[in-house]
């Protein structure tokens, strides 16, 4: 069964501010309320999904200020 990524259009609950994965068999219709505050929600395709997902704040931290690159002789260059 495919997993389908949902957000709220709304202000929301923590749950669907964030998305929020819900696991769906192929043709189940898919959801428009949030199963917490009862929000509107609407799926989110996975290609904005991966979208969303680089500008997350573990991402933005995991290539943060400062960049490392390996020179290849065991010493690393400082990039930015
Ligand atoms: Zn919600």
């Amino acid at each position: 069964m495919p997993i389908y990524t949902y957000k709220t259009t709304e202000q929301g609950c923590e749950y669907c501010r964030e998305g929020f994965d819900e696991l769906q068999s192929m043709n189940a219709s898919a959801l428009t309320t949030c199963p917490r505050c009862g929000g509107a929600v609407k799926r989110i395709p996975a290609a904005v999904r991966g979208m969303v997902n680089r500008l997350s704040n573990s991402n933005l931290r995991d290539h943060g200020f400062t960049k490392l690159e390996n020179r290849g002789d065991g010493t690393f260059e400082k990039m930015t």
